[in-house]
Parts: C-alpha cells; sequence; structure tokens
C-alpha cells in the first residue's frame, strides 16, 4: 500500500512546531512528510522588529529550514503556494508545479491589513516578512545618504504608525538602535525625531493604566513624539496626513496597525470566516476530515462570536494538537479537540525594557525585558532544543543574508 502523503503549507510558528511534532509521533515508514515554504529560512515572526532595526544579526531572526528539520523524515521544499484544489487534493506552485497530498496543514499566516488607507499600500513600511522589515533597515541607511545632501529633515523623521504590541516594539528597537546608526553614518543624532501615532486615546489600550504609563513614559524619556486619539488617513512618499489637517512630512512610515489573515486562501475554495480559514474543534477545515489549518489564516471560533487572535501563542499551542490529530486521523483513532490556554503577553522596548501581563502578574521593565528573553528561548528549545539556544546566542552566522522571495 501507497504511504500517507502529508502536506504542510507555510514553515512559520504553526507549521515549523507541526512539522517537528510529526517528526516524533509517526514511526519509521509510517507516512511521507512534505513541508513547503516560499523561503528556505524560517524567520522569527515576533522579532522582526529587531530586523527593521538591525539590532540582530539575520540569521539570530531567520534560521535555516534545512538545518532545523530531520532530512530523513521531512522533505522540504522550497516553493510558493498559488492555489489548492481541495477536489481533486492537488497544491499549485508559482511556476507550474502540482504536488498531491492526502493529508494537509495549511498555515500561511497573515498579510498586513491597511483598511484602505489611501497610499499605505504603496507607500508605507510592512513588518510582516523578513524581507519586508529589512526593506526599513535599508530605508533608513537611504534616508540618511540623502539627508547629507540635501539636509531635509523629512528624511530624519521616522514614524510608527499603531500604539499597540507590534508598534511599540518597533519603536523600542529604534530606540536602542538610532544613536549607532547615526554614528556609524554620521549622522547628527538630535536631528533624529521618531513619531508615534496612534489612533486610539493611549498605545496599548487593551493594557492595564499602570502599563500603558510606563510605556508613555518610556517614550517620554527618549524624546519619542506621540501622537494619539489622530487617524491617520493618507500615506505620500513624502507625508502621512492625520485628521485634522495635520500633516507630518516623512519618508518612511512604519505601519503596524494591524493584520489579517492571508489572503491566498480565498482562493482555495474553502469556508471562511473574516477572509480566514474556518476550523471545527479539531483544527480540520470545516466539513473536511483531510485538511487541517492553524496560526494567523486559520478562524477558530472560541465561542459563538468570537474567535482566537492572530498570535504566535495560539498558532503554537494549536501545531502539536494538529499534529496529534493528523497522526490519529491516519491511524483511523480519536481526535482532540483543541483547547486554548492564554499564558499572558510580553511586549519589548529595546533589549532592557518591556511591559507584559502574566495572569494578573504586571511586568515592565529590565524584569519584563527578562522574561520576554525566556519566551523567545523558550521557543527555540521547543524548535531545537538547547543546541539551538546556544547556537542561536553565540555561534550564529554574521553575514547578511541573500533573500529574493517577498
Ligand atoms: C513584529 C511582530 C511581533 C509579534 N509579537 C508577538 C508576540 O509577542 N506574541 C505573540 O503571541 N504573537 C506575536 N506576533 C504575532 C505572531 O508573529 C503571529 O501570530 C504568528 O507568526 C502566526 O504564525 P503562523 O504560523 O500562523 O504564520 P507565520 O509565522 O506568519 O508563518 C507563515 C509562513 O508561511 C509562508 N508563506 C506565506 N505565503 C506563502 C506561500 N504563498 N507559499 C509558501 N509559503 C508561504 C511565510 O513565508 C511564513 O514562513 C507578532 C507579530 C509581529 C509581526
Amino acid at each position: 500500500m501507497n504511504k500517507p502523503k502529508i502536506v504542510i503549507l507555510g514553515a512559520g510558528y504553526g507549521g515549523m512546531i507541526t512539522c517537528k511534532r510529526l517528526e516524533k509521533l509517526l514511526k519509521a515508514g509510517e507516512a511521507d512528510v512534505t513541508l513547503i515554504n516560499k523561503h528556505d529560512y524560517h524567520y522569527l515572526t515576533t522579532q522582526l522588529h529587531k530586523v527593521g532595526a538591525a539590532t540582530a544579526a539575520d540569521r539570530q531572526i531567520a534560521l535555516s529550514i534545512p538545518e532545523l528539520i530531520d532530512s530523513q523524515k521531512t522533505h522540504f521544499l522550497k516553493a510558493e503556494v498559488s492555489s489548492v484544489d481541495t477536489n481533486k487534493q492537488e497544491i499549485h506552485l508559482h511556476g507550474g508545479d502540482l504536488i498531491t497530498y492526502d493529508y494537509l496543514l495549511i498555515a500561511l499566516g497573515f498579510e498586513i491589513e491597511t483598511y484602505g488607507i489611501p497610499g499605505i499600500k504603496e507607500n508605507a513600511f510592512e513588518i510582516r516578512s523578513f524581507k519586508s522589515s529589512k526593506a526599513i533597515y535599508h530605508q533608513i541607511i537611504k534616508q540618511f545618504n540623502l539627508y547629507k545632501e540635501d539636509q531635509d529633515p523629512s528624511r530624519l523623521t521616522f514614524v510608527v504608525a499603531g500604539g499597540g504590541f507590534t508598534g511599540i516594539e518597533m519603536v523600542g528597537e529604534l530606540v536602542d538602535a538610532m544613536p549607532k546608526l547615526c554614528k556609524e553614518h554620521d549622522i547628527p543624532f538630535e536631528k533624529v525625531k521618531i513619531i508615534a501615532i496612534e489612533g486610539a486615546p493611549s498605545v496599548i489600550p487593551f493594557f492595564p493604566e499602570p502599563l500603558i504609563q510606563y510605556t508613555t513614559e518610556f517614550f517620554q524619556k527618549h524624546n519619542i513624539e506621540l501622537i494619539t486619539s489622530k487617524k491617520i488617513l493618507a500615506c505620500t512618499p513624502e507625508k502621512i496626513s492625520l485628521e485634522d489637517g495635520v500633516d507630518i512630512p516623512t519618508r518612511t512610515v512604519i505601519w503596524s496597525c494591524g493584520v489579517k489573515g492571508n489572503t491566498i486562501v480565498e482562493r482555495f475554495g474553502l469556508p471562511l470566516q473574516k477572509g480566514k480559514i474556518l476550523v471545527d474543534p479539531f483544527l480540520r477545515v470545516k466539513n473536511m476530515k483531510n485538511v487541517f489549518s492553524i496560526g494567523d489564516c486559520s478562524c477558530f471560533m472560541k465561542n459563538e462570536k468570537d474567535s482566537l487572535p492572530p498570535t504566535a501563542q495560539v498558532a503554537l499551542q494549536q501545531a502539536p494538537v494538529c499534529a496529534k490529530n493528523i497522526v490519529a486521523t491516519i491511524r483511523g483513532e480519536e481526535l482532540k479537540p483543541f483547547e486554548y490556554h492564554h499564558k499572558g503577553s510580553v511586549a519589548s522596548l529595546g533589549t532592557k525594557a518591556a511591559v507584559g501581563l502574566v495572569g494578573s502578574l504586571r511586568l515592565s521593565g529590565l524584569f519584563g525585558a527578562f522574561m520576554k528573553q525566556v519566551i523567545e528561548a523558550r521557543y527555540l528549545f521547543n524548535l531545537g532544543g538547547i543546541p539551538l539556544i546556544i547556537k542561536q546566542h553565540f555561534h550564529v552566522k554574521r553575514e547578511p543574508l541573500k533573500v529574493s522571495a517577498k
């Protein structure tokens, strides 16, 4: 009998951890596993803001997939998925190739939500992939060089739009990075302006007041101009426009105002809810027995009204259950329903501070930053054990990574 063929689409948090779990759960020769991703590296999405500010080596954030998987158990294919036909059990790849499957996991992640605001898609920078985040760093250096030619202050004005988690993490990273970058590129640091814009009355409005206060004071201490309660109306290559007629001349807007599911899934003909693949309690696509979906491109309803948020924490808790359920389906065993347990959230403000809430415990400052490191190290441990933690902290390659796909 032919071995069942499992195909995983996307090597982000959800896809990677499912793959590692399958390597452990499947008996030798029980199934063939293929992991498909558009790059040959797995990027740590929760640390992409560091790529934007160049505060981490490329290989600390983008890990080689062939080095993470067991090539005896998983076949890795670097390719971009263009569509899926669940009737024929086929995956279509850019370039025309076609892969068949018996069991499929769709874990294709997120896209940036621009809410249709004019000029954002064309002119703002996104913290979405390794490449899009690297473009932020290149933009900073480009503007430094152009400033030396024309002394236009808008070149040294960097706007971070969105005061949620990603936005404050990006600001924190710029705070850490700017003095060094200015020194390296001979730019007067005192002329650099970082502006944070948030439509709500405060940054991280979903957090308790003392943590909002801490973050606001952190911004003040580091001369970050914070604009709140103002909606962004448009963005051009030279300025960002806010309501009440406020225009801010800038060449660099970093957009971190929200995400949506990867819109590629709209082409798959699967049941969708708010643009994401609707899954049942076992993480299978609704009304399907052999197609699963997890992470940011999927919609798991926690009750009749609300779905789980698009976070790494959700994807990482879903992955082991999904792996078990794929194996149980192959073996004809009972499947396990997925249950989410929120463990808390911590947002970094550069390397020396963070704010977070774990249960009812509020974290801030250096202790918060330490906890953030623990969370990141824990992920590396799950992915590759102690050797991966040691490698990522001490033996990581320093040369820049060559990137091609978006
Ligand atoms: C800066 C930042 C900070 C964050 N911080 C936190 C945090 O502190 N805590 C938290 O819980 N969450 C955080 N998040 C959210 C978290 O990163 C996401 O929820 C998580 O990455 C989702 O995992 P995923 O596996 O669904 O998708 P991803 O990790 O996005 O992986 C999707 C993968 O699919 C690949 N892919 C996409 N399209 C194709 C295609 N057509 N063909 C082939 N491959 C494709 C991508 O290259 C990628 O490798 C943060 C996000 C950002 C951007």
